[in-house]
């Protein structure tokens, strides 16, 4: 196992990680901002450093200052968590050229999957079935585009390589707005991700987002855990995630499930990772693969049983994979509500003093948060205050369940999001289950 490893980020993952390596015995440092001195897992790690100022770009981007804390402290593995430097290949790159392990994949793999048009080729290549669209990035021949487009078929979808966090996209009607589309979107990529490359794809008009759980070991064993379905999204922010994915063809899944996990014995995946999809009229349309641990990723621990955290500890040591995929069954549906400390009617976030806080309980509830009474939201890092997750023996087991921790969970002193998470777990549409990713705008209004 690994002796001692660094976790660069913050909040409720880096709590997470923690409590992993203490089961592991595994001994743990935590990084921190000076705004974040009042962290829950500063005080449960064995160590802590600071590592910069408040603004992230000085402290959990900072990564000469992340790599200096591992060495003064002896640790001999670093965790990323999710977002910050979890899918920066040269963060990657520079842990490991110093001598650190990378919890997650090597840096090769990792920009192979950052490259939107790398991935996506790389997909094809594994039998993953894809958005149609362009071979590729998009040529510097107008008529060649034209072509592509009326081959593809209005509406299309024009996507930078390079985009992420769901910027850098333009959806076009007809021929008559693409030429002028595919240079807006070339000129903002090119500001935006310092790559101008663009590719072409379908405009899906109401798919779900569905995705697929892998744990890979980089030594030719992979498996996979099932499916989540995170089509309950604002503004591309996943609000409520659940496994398994409702209603979904059984024969369409198990393909895409196989072919994932050929998918990572092919490009050599070590880690954990998810594939994400369009699901629309029984097919599966690969969109990206997060090269990382997920907010989400409790929802698929409670109906596997897996811990995704122990064992990405424990591929990061060079072990082989510790299960086998005949080993891995669903058990019952488990659902995550994300709350946000946020204005529940203008979404903008809502930091300050917790007065008073008190977590839901009981039978099939778990909750990820690394909140307290007392502890103050600082106004510089993401929203997400804490996750709930319910478990239940049938999806509307885990519902009622939530419905019920929702009503026990106390946040007083901020605004936050719960209220909205009272509505969707008694709205009936979701209720059903199979809700496509417009769904929660339309609901509110903010769509049409
Ligand atoms: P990002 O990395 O920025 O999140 P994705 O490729 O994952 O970009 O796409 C983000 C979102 O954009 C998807 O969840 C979906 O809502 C929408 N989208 C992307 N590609 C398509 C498509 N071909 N058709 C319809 N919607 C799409």
């Amino acid at each position: 196992m690994l002796e001692k490893v660094l976790i660069a980020n913050r909040g409720e993952i880096a709590l997470r990680v923690v409590r992993a390596c203490k089961e592991l015995g595994i001994k743990t440092v935590a990084v921190h901002s000076t705004a974040d001195r009042e962290l829950m897992h500063l005080s449960l790690a064995d160590e802590s450093v600071c590592i910069g100022p408040a603004p992230s770009p000085q402290s959990y981007l900072n990564i000469p200052a992340i790599i200096s804390a591992a060495e003064v402290t002896g640790a001999t593995a670093i965790h990323p968590g999710y977002g910050f430097l979890a899918e920066n290949a040269d963060f990657a790159e520079q842990v490991e050229q110093s001598g650190f392990a990378f919890v997650g994949p090597t840096a090769d793999v990792i920009r192979l999957m950052g490259d939107k048009v790398s991935a996506k080729n790389a997909m094809k290549q594994a039998g993953v079935p894809t958005v149609p669209g362009s071979d590729g990035a998009l040529p510097d021949d107008e008529a060649e585009c034209l072509r592509i487009g009326r081959e593809v078929g209005y509406p299309v979808i024009i996507k930078a390589a390079g985009g992420g966090g769901g910027r850098g996209m333009r959806v076009v009607e007809d021929e008559a707005e693409l030429i002028k589309s595919i240079k807006l979107t070339q000129t903002e990529a090119g500001a935006a991700f310092g790559n101008s490359m663009v590719y072409m794809e379908k405009f899906l008009g109401n798919p779900r987002h569905v995705e697929v759980q892998v744990l890979s070991d980089g030594q030719g064993n992979a498996v996979h855990l099932y499916d989540r379905d995170c089509s309950l999204q604002r503004r591309h922010q996943k609000v409520i995630e659940e496994a398994p994915a409702p209603q979904i063809d059984e024969k369409a899944r198990e393909e895409v499930l196989a072919r994932c996990v050929k998918a990572c014995i092919d490009i050599g995946y070590r880690g954990a990772g998810t594939f994400e999809f369009l699901y629309e009229d029984g097919r599966f349309y690969f969109i990206e693969m997060n090269t990382r641990v997920q907010v989400e990723h409790p929802v698929t621990e409670m109906i596997t049983g897996v811990d995704i955290v122990k064992e990405m500890l424990s591929i990061a040591a060079g072990n082989p994979l510790s299960i086998k995929q005949e080993d891995i069954k669903i058990t019952g549906h488990a659902i995550e509500c994300r709350i946000n400390a946020e204005d529940p009617k203008t979404f903008m976030p809502s930091p300050g003093l917790v007065k008073h806080y008190h977590a839901p309980g009981g039978n099939g509830v778990r909750v990820d948060s690394h909140l307290y009474s007392g502890y103050k939201v600082p106004p510089n890092y993401d929203s997400l205050i804490a996750k709930l997750i319910t478990w239940g023996k049938t999806r509307d087991e885990a519902m009622a369940r939530m419905r019920n921790a929702l009503d026990e969970l106390i946040v007083d002193g901020i605004k936050t999001n719960a209220d909205l998470h009272r509505m969707l777990t008694r709205d009936q549409a979701f209720g059903q289950g199979g809700v496509n990713i417009h769904y929660l705008e339309k609901k509110l209004g903010l769509r049409h």
